[in-house]
């Protein structure tokens, strides 16, 4: 019976591929009940596509993310069952281009009370891919814990044919109920390849191996039902982190000026007036500003707004006094840390400091 009930889910839900595979594999979801010796992981869900819905099997973009609750996902994956005793929470439902500080802190404050619970051991985070990156970084610095936390995604909706989403969160959950992942900071598990918070990122519009890490490239693979590691990060992060959301009520303001030919200083005077506490550049090159928008960004500067330098280019570090005389200008460089990723760090140097030399010896160790 539970079987027929699973199966009509799954063709609901267009999940049948991973339904079958499962149930071929033995009665998954017929009378399983929680088991002592599996971990315990808690799926929190926040939206995006791997909650999305199209009007076709064949509709992979175009459709509406956000729409699936996690008590249908985690149903559409019986082999979950088989990983660990999972349990499903549904924190926010959003599209993650849509996604805010105070949703960030929600959810941290979230993951930390989960975490300091002896009864769980591992948390799996269902989040949209666009802002993906960004969350597992915030996450990375601002848990408290050393137990896996790991976020997934998927480039199809639900309803797609071969959704990507039902092997992703198994391999997420797998990875979350691992001992391996103990310690790494906050992963990022898509695509059969594990990936940490810190230096991953979304670099195709709509393809399912659009997370990479350029250079340094990823972690490990997540393969015949276990994780396998090669490299381990060696940024500090999670509990060894000076950031503490029991202490952090809001974030500060921090936007991103983009680089480009004939740039002005339009958009720094613009978010300076606006209130901005500080500004990543994401400069050309090796961090490089246009002539014509520097005077905004040193004018900023006078004013006590943040300025850090970093690149739009997708990797390497700013050479901190290369392209800029940072010293003098009382600059920051980002290290290797992408314009997104460097707004996250520098808002939360700023609930610490305004001290520029403080703030780059943050951008030097997270
Ligand atoms: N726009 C979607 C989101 O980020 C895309 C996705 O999840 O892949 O929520």
């Amino acid at each position: 019976m539970q079987i027929i009930k699973s199966l009509h889910r799954c063709l609901t839900l267009g999940l049948c591929a991973a339904f079958v595979a499962g149930a071929a594999a033995q009665g998954v979801a017929e009378g399983a009940q929680a088991s002592t010796k599996l971990p315990n992981v808690v799926i929190l869900a926040t939206g995006g596509t791997i909650a999305g819905t199209g009007a076709t099997s064949t509709t992979t973009v175009g459709y509406t993310a956000a729409k699936v609750g996690v008590e249908r996902l985690i149903e559409a994956v019986p082999e979950l069952k088989k990983v660990a005793n999972v349990r499903g929470e549904q924190v926010f439902q959003v599209a993650s281009e849509n996604m805010t500080n105070d949703l960030w802190l929600k959810l941290g404050r979230r993951v930390n009370e989960l975490l300091a619970q002896g009864d769980v051991d591992g948390i799996v985070i269902t989040h949209g891919t666009d802002t993906l990156e960004e969350t597992a970084y915030f996450l990375d610095l601002v848990v408290k814990s050393s137990k896996p936390v790991v976020l997934v995604g998927a480039m199809r909706p639900s309803t797609a044919i071969s959704a990507d989403g039902p092997v992703n969160l198994y391999n997420a959950a797998t990875l979350a109920a691992s001992k391996a992942a103990v310690g790494k900071g906050v992963l990022v598990a898509l695509n059969d390849q594990i990936s940490a918070g810190r230096d991953v990122t979304k670099m195709n519009t709509s393809t399912a191996d659009t997370f990479r890490t350029p250079d340094l490239g990823f972690l490990g693979y997540m393969q015949d039902n276990r994780a396998h590691f090669y490299r381990a990060p060696t940024r500090k992060h999670t509990l060894e982190t000076e950031f503490d959301l029991a202490k952090i009520d809001s974030l500060p303001r921090v936007d991103i000026v983009y680089g480009y030919a004939n740039a002005s200083r339009v958009p720094v005077d613009a978010l300076v007036g606006a209130g901005a506490k500080g500004i990543i550049h994401a400069g050309v090159g090796d961090g490089s500003v246009h002539k014509d928008v520097m005077p905004g960004l040193t004018d900023a500067r006078k004013k006590g707004v943040i300025i850090v330098r970093s690149a739009r280019v997708g990797s390497g570090i700013i050479a901190r006094n290369g392209e800029a005389n940072d010293d003098e200008l009382d600059f920051v460089v980002s290290d290797t840390l992408n314009p997104q990723k460097a707004r996250i760090l520098l808002m939360l140097a700023l609930t610490r400091t305004s001290g520029t030399k403080d703030i780059q010896r943050m951008f030097s160790t997270y």
